[in-house]
C-alpha cells in the first residue's frame, strides 16, 4: 500500500511451530495472544484470512523419514493442521471475534468445506476465516497453500509470522550472531540462495504472480498490526 495506508485483505501464515512455541501440542498462552491481535486488527477493518501449518503435531517429511509411507504421513500432517485452526477459532471466539474455519478435506461436523466466494463473504461481514487442512493433498506444504489462498481470495498480501526471528537473514541468527537481516528481496534471490522463507513452490507461485511477501516476528506483541498497517517491518519480498 501507499505510506500510511494499510491494507484491506490479508493472508496470515501461522506455521504450527507458532501454535505450539516449540513443543508438541498446542500453547494456549500463545493463541490467546495471537486471537487478540487478530481481534484488534479485524476490528480496524481489515480482512484477514489465516493459513495455519501444522508443525507441531506432524510433519510428513520426518514421519516418512522414520519409515512411514509419505501420503498417510502427509495426511496426518493435514490433520494436525485442523486442530490448530479450531485452537484458533476457539480463542478467537472468547474475544469475540467471529469466524468460521474452512478445510480443505471435507469434515462437515468440525467446519465447513473450503469455498473460496464464501471465504470471501465472511471476511467482508468481519469474520476471520481459517484455512485448514492444508491443501487437502499430500507432498504439498501449508505454505504453498497460503500462497494459493491469498492469490484466490484476492489478498494484498502474504503475511508470514515467524516464531523469534524478525524476518529473513543471510543466515541462520540463531546460529550465526553476524548473520544479517534482509529489508528488501526479490523472489528469484530468496530461490537461488535457497533462503529459508517457504519452499520453492510457495515462493515460485508468489513469483509468477506478483504476491508480495512480508516475513516478520510473530512473537513481538503488535507486530501483526504493524505489517497489516504497511509499517516496513521484517522483510518484503516482491
Ligand atoms: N501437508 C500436506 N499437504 C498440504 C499441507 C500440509 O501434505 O497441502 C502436510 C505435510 O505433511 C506437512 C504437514 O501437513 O508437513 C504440516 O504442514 P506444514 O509442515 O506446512 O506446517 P508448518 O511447517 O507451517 O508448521
Amino acid at each position: 500500500p501507499a505510506d500510511g495506508a494499510g491494507y484491506k485483505r490479508v493472508l496470515l501464515k501461522l506455521s504450527g511451530e507458532a501454535f505450539g512455541g516449540g513443543n508438541v501440542g498446542v500453547d494456549s498462552g500463545i493463541v490467546q495472544s495471537i486471537a487478540g491481535q487478530l481481534a484488534a486488527v479485524v476490528r480496524g477493518g481489515t480482512q484477514v484470512a489465516v493459513v495455519v501449518g501444522g508443525g507441531n503435531f506432524f510433519r510428513g517429511a520426518e514421519l516418512a523419514e522414520a519409515g512411514m509411507d509419505r501420503r498417510h504421513a502427509d495426511y496426518m500432517g493435514m490433520l494436525g493442521t485442523v486442530m490448530n485452526a479450531l485452537a484458533l477459532q476457539a480463542f478467537c471466539e472468547q474475544v469475540g471475534l467471529q469466524t468460521r474455519v474452512q478445510t480443505a478435506i471435507e469434515m462437515g461436523q468440525v467446519a465447513e468445506p473450503y469455498i473460496p466466494r464464501k471465504a470471501v463473504r465472511h471476511m467482508e461481514k468481519g469474520r476471520l476465516v481459517i484455512f485448514g487442512a492444508g491443501a487437502g493433498m499430500p507432498y504439498f506444504s501449508t505454505d504453498t497453500v497460503a500462497a494459493q489462498r491469498a492469490l484466490e481470495i484476492g489478498c494484498q498480501v502474504l503475511l508470514m509470522a515467524k516464531n523469534g526471528v524478525d524476518g529473513v537473514y543471510d543466515d541462520d541468527p540463531r546460529t550465526n550472531p553476524d548473520a544479517v537481516l534482509y529489508e528488501d528481496l526479490d523472489y528469484a534471490t530468496v530461490l537461488a540462495k535457497q533462503l529459508k522463507v517457504a519452499d520453492a513452490t510457495a515462493i515460485s507461485l508468489c513469483m509468477d504472480n506478483s504476491m508480495p511477501i512480508v516475513v516478520f516476528n510473530l512473537l513481538s506483541d503488535g507486530n501483526i498490526a504493524r505489517a497489516v498497517a504497511g509499517e516496513r517491518i521484517g522483510t518484503l519480498i516482491s
